[in-house]
């Protein structure tokens, strides 16, 4: 018999409070034992990550999206971590994209000659059990200083072809909002950038952060800021999630969407439609469909390339182009995102080029000649 679903683990109220959200988190095996009917696999996974791996953190909020007596749960297996974790095989990486052979300052990674990652944190308020970054997550180091920060702020001042800044962490809307307030106001002083882009997972996992003072900091304090978000399931798709990104797009913030595939919870056509689709009817538009980064200790997690690519076959003209992704493998070494996808050209030869369409049917294009 199925146990009723529970909504309030620990028996605490999905309170607006978001601090209060982060004090109960779930960050032990006693926590999950309590919560949700853990398998072997889970304890393991669960003992090992507290000794050596990926610490635990999940928001009551999150945890009332995971059915507690299905180990399959989508939302449960990125968040309860598994025996696998301790697996590694050929190709993974403690470091997949190279982050530490291109920092250029203290938590400022530079891959590519226009952008740089500013990392300002390195706690979440979930850890997510495929993180790239789980090499550094929930270390211990909280929010970075501002102090910590000023050579990263002093390399960006002196290579003006720097023109945006990522500021991500860890989760950097887990800090307080004067800390976000005074980077993005230190960005904003420097005078050379463009954009800036915050890179979070609160609206998925701690929807309740996401309230009016935060959203005016992150509208005012630097003129161009977007947001990008992460969800990975409609699930998460919630009332209260809905709430917060209705809240940062009612603000005038743009807020794009970057999923990353992951086995088991999200690698099927019916159930990414459902998320994109989700998306943009809440004003956010589906920008990556990552493959997963070769991360150590998730190879029970990860897809091959070719199902990402039949499943973008399958989306291409079910979805609208405001809906539809780029599928994007970020390559390893940190040699940067390379695009990736079903191929529709069929022929090519003599300025005619030939498609099949998402239909099956095959057309010819005709290039203009070359002096008309
Ligand atoms: S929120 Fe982002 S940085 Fe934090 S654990 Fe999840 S994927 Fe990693």
């Amino acid at each position: 018999m199925l146990r009723p679903r529970m909504t309030t683990p620990r028996s605490l109220p999905l309170a607006p409070d978001w601090g209060l959200q982060l004090r109960n988190a779930i960050t032990d095996l006693a926590g999950l034992e309590a919560t949700f009917r853990l398998t072997d696999s889970e304890r393991e996974g669960a003992r090992r990550a507290l000794e050596a791996g990926l610490p635990i953190s999940i928001t009551p909020y999150y945890a009332s999206l995971v059915d507690p007596d299905d180990e399959r749960c989508p939302i449960r297996l990125q968040c309860v971590p598994r025996a696998e974790e301790a697996v590694e095989v050929e190709g993974d990486l403690a470091d997949p994209l190279g982050e530490v052979a291109h920092e250029v300052a203290p938590d400022l990674v530079q891959r590519y000659p226009d952008r740089a990652l500013l990392l300002v944190s390195d706690r979440c308020s979930v850890y997510c059990r495929f993180c790239t970054r789980s090499r550094m997550v929930g270390q211990g180091g909280g929010a970075r200083s501002m102090d910590h920060l000023e050579p990263a702020f002093e390399y960006l001042a002196a290579h003006p072809e720097v023109r945006e800044v990522i500021v991500s962490g860890g989760d950097p809307l887990v800090a307080s909002t004067a800390r976000i307030r005074a980077i993005l106001e230190r960005l904003a002083g420097l005078g050379t950038l463009d954009t800036v882009r915050i890179a979070t997972r609160v609206p998925v996992t701690l929807p309740s952060r996401i309230d009016d003072a935060l959203c005016r900091v992150l509208r005012e304090a630097f003129g161009a800021t977007w947001v990008m978000t992460h969800f990975n399931h409609p699930r998460e798709l919630t009332e209260r999630s809905s709430r917060a990104l209705a809240r940062l797009v009612d603000h005038g913030l743009p807020v794009m969407n970057q999923t990353v595939l992951l086995r088991g919870v999200n690698d099927s056509a019916e159930t990414l439609e459902a998320l994109f689709r989700g998306l943009v009817a809440r004003r956010v538009r589906p920008y990556y469909l990552l493959q997963a980064d070769p991360v150590r200790g998730t190879s029970h997690l990860r897809t091959p390339l070719s199902t990402g690519v039949e499943i973008m076959r399958r989306l291409q003209g079910r979805l609208s182009g405001i809906a539809l992704p780029k599928l994007i493998v970020d390559t390893p070494g940190g040699l940067g995102k390379v695009p990736h996808g079903p191929d529709w050209v069929v022929g090519a030869a003599g300025g005619v080029t030939t498609f099949q369409t998402f239909r099956g049917d095959v057309v010819d294009y005709v290039d203009p000649p070359e002096k008309p």
